[in-house]
């Protein structure tokens, strides 16, 4: 096996234990709210607030630190579509806040790069 062989099964194997990647396919059920080509948006299963939506890009990215320029159309993309979905949910007269989490001190538990869209509710600062 070649070396570029042996590293697309190890990307495939890391997909394969992804569950936002299990999300994507269809594996593991989710309450969409938009999914387009780029990118797939659902409710997350534990919220911290009255609006908590998870936005990942279809691409595998373990995390922000991960990112290559050719990413960038597509994280550019996520967040206009996450302004869009704030509308959608009514939250964005209100405000809302848009969050990444990048390592384990960060709190990022999936490493599959997402971003988390909240709102409906009074937010702190800092964040804890
Ligand atoms: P992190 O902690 O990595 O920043 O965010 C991961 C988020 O994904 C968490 O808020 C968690 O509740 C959510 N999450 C984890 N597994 C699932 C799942 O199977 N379905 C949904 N809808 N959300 C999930
Ligand atoms: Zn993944």
């Amino acid at each position: 096996m070649t070396c570029a062989e042996e590293q697309s099964l190890r990307e495939a194997k890391r997909m394969s234990d992804c569950i936002f990647c299990k999300i994507i396919a269809g594996e593991i059920p989710s309450e969409r709210v938009h999914e387009d080509e780029v990118v797939v948006a659902f409710r997350d299963i534990n919220p911290q607030a009255p609006t908590h939506i998870v936005i990942i890009p279809r691409k595998h990215v373990p995390s922000l630190g991960h990112l290559v320029a050719q990413d960038d159309a597509i994280i550019g993309h996520l967040v206009r579509i996450a302004a869009q979905i704030a509308r959608d949910e009514g939250i964005a007269e209100g405000g809302y806040r848009l969050v990444a989490n990048c390592g384990a001190a960060a709190g990022q538990s999936v490493d599959h790069v997402h971003f988390h869209l909240l709102g409906g509710r009074q937010m702190e600062w800092p964040p804890g």
